[in-house]
């Protein structure tokens, strides 16, 4: 098949979350089952490309009254052709979305001259045969494919995938864009892209898309519940004949500690030694005081409402309690930043964090930290699990999404299970669960197995592979099968009237 995909982050061009990571690895994995497969991303300041080609350089792309005039360039990698919107006004700046202080204001019509742009692309180039895109940022992608392309001789009938990679980021603008925006004034509507009296780019995706799909079957639950559903629940139920969950898969080409070059030394299952030097590495590195032989605690990620801060800092008196230490390595949202910073001060040199985005700071933390703790509110798939895992650094998570899915209780009568997980969103659950790994951690054979069983599993790309391929098989019709997407077509038809 020809699968065409769109997303605002691939590696390793650009990252900020799992995002990035999912498109850095999917495309070349479809690519090696022998699928033509390209990718459109934006080009921005940070990404630097070795050689590219330019594709158009003679693209009109109307936002409104205004005509923009982005190129697009190509590089092939591992058999996959990335398509870049080259287009400074737009992209070349500090940040992908915006910086500290806030969302750039024009965010509107950079996504929406990026999603045209991967429409042209698609109709004057690549010719898929289906198109699957990620995110808000591709929301108009299915949205325009299906109202203003629908008869269109290429497009038209080409079915889109939409999946969600997050809810809590809808891409969502003040009405009184439409008219700039050039949007047609009849997709301001609760069928369409209205929503609370606001466009909404994310739900332009899950109206329009033919397939919709999200990280884990877990989350693929949860968010047709009002507690998980961000407001969109009822749509996504309404939609979830054709929602599926695909657990991400972990490329282990980067995350494993056999082969992994940032990390101080490297070791496996059957020769765990190398982790003590990765331990002592990392207590250095963050200069954690104290006994050496006391667990390590680590944590990665964004630091952002759903990552569980305000958790942590209800637990921290009852953790730090406890004979741990810290290490979190995190960038974002400055209020979560500044409680994190507090916590610091509180317990300096056994609560450190390093306030950065640094991909060798977070192998030296999956290497040498004891334990891996990810207290989400929500967690669509959450991927430093599954690196946990494969490290020997058992998680501690909270039951949601991905991480329920990915995670099981160990039991030391048994020997089995791979982590320590709680379900209620509350610090005492959160301490229960820390109190529990000590407990395991303090018992050395249960603690070995209980790393093994982590280290032994496969979370690669070999199980979500067919299931996209399916996904695609079912909605790319014979040639000569008529239009695709004939399920999801009628309902859009009671849509848009
Ligand atoms: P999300 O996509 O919600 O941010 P995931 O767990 O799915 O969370 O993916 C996060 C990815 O980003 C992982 O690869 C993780 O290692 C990486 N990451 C997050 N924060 C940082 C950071 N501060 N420095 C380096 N890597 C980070």
């Amino acid at each position: 098949m020809k699968i065409l995909m769109a997303a605002s982050e691939v590696e390793p061009f650009s990252k900020t979350g799992g995002l990035a990571d999912v498109l850095g690895s999917l495309p070349p994995q479809l690519a090696a089952s022998g699928h033509q497969l390209g990718v459109v991303t934006p080009l921005y300041r940070s990404v630097r490309l070795e050689n590219p080609s330019l594709l158009f350089d003679d693209l009109s792309i109307t936002l409104g009254p205004d005509a923009h005039t982005p190129r697009v360039q190509t590089v092939t990698r591992h058999g996959v052709t990335y398509y870049f919107v080259d287009y400074p006004p737009f992209f070349d700046r500090e940040g992908y979305y915006g910086t500290a202080s806030g969302d750039y204001p024009d965010n509107a019509q950079r996504f929406l001259l990026f999603s045209k742009v991967v429409i042209e692309i698609a109709r004057r180039e690549f010719l898929p045969d289906v198109i699957h895109c990620h995110d808000w940022q591709t929301g108009l992608v299915p949205t325009l494919l299906k109202t203003a392309h629908a008869s269109d001789p290429v497009l038209g009938g080409v079915p889109v995938v939409f999946t969600i990679h997050n809810l809590g980021y809808q891409g969502t603008f003040d009405a009184s864009m439409m008219g700039p925006l050039g949007l047609p004034p009849g997709l301001f509507t609760v069928d369409g892209l209205e929503f609370y009296g606001r466009i909404n780019y994310l739900k332009g995706g899950l109206v329009f898309a033919d397939a919709l799909t999200t990280v884990s079957e877990a989350y693929a639950r949860e968010i047709q519940t009002k507690e998980y559903g961000v407001g969109l629940e009822g749509l996504l139920s309404w939609r979830s004949n054709v929602l599926t969950g695909v657990l991400n898969g972990v490329n282990y080409k980067n995350w494993d500690p056999r082969s992994d070059r940032l990390i101080a030394a490297n070791y496996s299952a059957d020769s765990l030694e190398g982790k003590r030097a990765c331990k002592r590495d990392l207590l250095e590195t963050f200069g954690i005081a104290g006994d050496p032989g006391q667990p390590v605690i680590g944590m990665v990620s964004r630091i952002a409402a759903q990552k569980g801060a305000d958790l942590v800092s209800a637990a921290i008196q009852d953790l730090m309690a406890m004979e741990i230490s810290m290490t979190v390595l995190g960038s974002g949202d400055a209020v979560y930043v500044d409680l994190y910073r507090s916590l610091e001060q509180r317990f300096p040199g056994r609560f450190v964090l390093k306030v950065a985005y640094d991909e060798a700071l977070a192998h030296k933390i999956e290497a040498g930290a004891d334990m891996f703790l990810m207290p989400s509110r929500y967690e669509p798939c959450g991927l430093n699990q599954m690196y946990s895992l494969r490290y020997g650094t058992p998680p501690v998570v909270r039951a949601t999404g991905g991480l329920d899915d990915t995670i099981e209780p160990f039991d030391a009568a048994t020997g089995k299970g791979n982590g320590f997980k709680f379900r209620d969103y509350s610090a005492s659950a959160l301490v229960a669960s820390v109190r529990q790994a000590l407990e395991t951690y303090a018992n050395r054979a249960a603690w070995r197995q209980l790393m093994k069983n982590g280290m032994a599993q496969d979370f690669g790309w070999s199980r979500a592979v067919p299931k996209y391929e399916k996904i695609y098989r079912d909605l790319v019709k014979p040639a000569d099968g008529g239009s695709a997407g004939v399920d999801a077509s009628g309902a859009k038809t009671d849509l848009l009237t």
